[in-house]
């Protein structure tokens, strides 16, 4: 419809089928390696209190300061959207005492997320994540597969040679102490060429300056002082394993010290991965070590890291590449009938072939045979069966190749075995729903 009445919101889309072709590929790809990697997937509500997104997060963070969808119940109690996905895993991890369990503990996500910002290409107010967070380990090496999952899952997308992977670290919340101190001096003095979001950030939280994508802020952001100067023997010797470990992996990086990442919770690694393409929104995942945030969230110390990617993102990327995912909707065969007697034989047979796992469709409403041909040719199926009033009589059925455009007529009996032989086995098959 050209005007339709009624819209979706400002920002949120519906997913089409042919979108969803990429979806399904998308998390098949992710739940296979989180699988084989011992990855068990979670998901967290779509909403949580407020407070468990504003702790962790931080107040002074773009998504808590201004990017949360609020509402409140009618006992006033204050809610949000979920923003992002740690939090939420972070809290159900303590909630439901997973810290007993032998660690590290490592779990995946595939959810919808929601941050009021302005939306634009890639960016929209409604949008998936997948992510995976490890918890309950500090060695640098667990940072490395987390990585290289992330890099593994790029490829398998066939995106990896289109992104770089941005890698950094932020050492310690001890180094960064002394860190900030260095930062507030550089800025004091020269508040007046920072944009308003920085100038309001740099007493809040000094690091967020280094991130800004405001031009004159980037400016003075690159001859401020580099945090590398104040790092402690101990997180420069996590982010030199940390290398060697991805130099073993294969798997290519580019350092960049500009990279802090928006969240307050962050330490020692970051890393991000980026389009080589232009584009303002270029990242389509990022993640990173988060060794004080289960504590924060009133937990014991425990090290942590994760990863998020956004789905849309990918999928755009993929399309920028020219990836098609596997058409799992393609129709098998399309059942054609005529008269009631033939009408009732189908129903059954149809329903046959599906249990099979072939992807079957019948025109069972009441439509000429022209007409039903006509729909098997736009749905592209790859075979007819065609069951006329002489066909039941005879007891048979035309087995009609689409691609070949000949056809042969055949015994009615035997016809779900033929086609199976002929279709081979499928996986949607009803038989192999309880296979491991
Ligand atoms: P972040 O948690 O902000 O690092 O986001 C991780 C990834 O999620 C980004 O790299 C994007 O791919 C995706 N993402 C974040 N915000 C949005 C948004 N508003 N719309 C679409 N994708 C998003």
């Amino acid at each position: 419809m050209s005007n339709p009445k009624y819209q979706s919101p400002k920002g949120v889309h519906d997913i089409l089928p042919d979108d969803h072709l990429y979806f399904s590929f998308i998390k098949k790809v992710v739940r296979h390696h989180c699988r084989r990697a011992g990855f068990r997937r979670i998901s967290t509500p779509m909403f949580e209190n407020v407070e468990v997104f504003k702790r962790s997060i931080g107040e002074s963070s773009d998504i808590v300061e201004k990017e949360m969808f609020l509402f409140e119940s009618k006992s006033g109690k204050k809610f949000a959207l979920k923003p992002e996905g740690t939090a939420g895993v972070v809290r159900a991890y303590l909630e439901h005492g997973m810290s007993n369990l032998p660690k590290p503990v490592e779990l995946y996500y595939i959810e919808p997320h929601f941050r009021y910002n302005r939306p634009q290409k890639g960016r929209y107010r409604q949008f998936h994540q997948f992510g995976f967070e490890v918890l309950g380990e500090s060695d640098p090496a667990i940072d490395a597969q987390v990585i290289y999952i992330s890099h593994r899952i790029n490829q398998d997308l066939g995106i990896a040679d289109r992104l770089t992977l941005q890698l950094n670290t932020i050492g310690s919340q001890e180094d960064r102490k002394q860190f900030r101190e260095d930062l507030i001096n550089y800025y004091t003095g020269k508040e007046r060429s920072l944009c308003e979001d920085c100038k309001r950030r740099l007493h809040e939280n000094p690091m967020r300056l280094l991130d800004c994508k405001e031009e004159d802020c980037q400016i003075l952001a690159s001859m401020s002082p580099k945090l590398e100067s104040v790092l402690s023997e101990e997180s420069k010797k996590h982010f030199e394993l940390l290398k060697e470990y991805l130099d073993e992996l294969g798997v290519k990086y580019e350092l960049n010290s500009m990279l802090v990442r928006g969240l307050d919770y962050y330490t020692h690694t970051v890393f991000e991965f980026w389009s080589k393409h232009e584009g303002s929104q270029n990242a389509t995942g990022g993640g990173g070590r988060y060794d004080g945030l289960v504590k924060l969230m009133g937990g014991q110390d425990t090290p942590a890291i994760g990863y998020a990617a956004g789905i849309e993102r990918t999928i755009l990327y993929m399309k920028e590449a020219g990836i098609r995912p596997p058409n799992k909707d393609k129709v098998d065969i399309f059942v054609a009938q005529l008269g009631l007697v033939a009408k009732k034989k189908s129903l059954p047979l149809i329903n046959k072939l599906r249990d099979h796992g072939i992807i079957t469709v019948g025109a069972v409403g009441k439509s000429s045979m022209s007409g039903q041909m006509g729909l098997a040719d736009k749905l592209n199926a790859k075979y007819s069966l065609i069951l006329g009033q002489i066909e039941v009589q005879e007891g048979t059925i035309i087995l009609r190749n689409m691609e070949r455009g000949s056809q042969e007529t055949v015994p009615f009996d035997g016809i779900v075995d033929k086609m199976v032989e002929l279709l081979g086995e499928k996986k949607l098959s009803s038989k192999n729903l309880w296979e491991e």
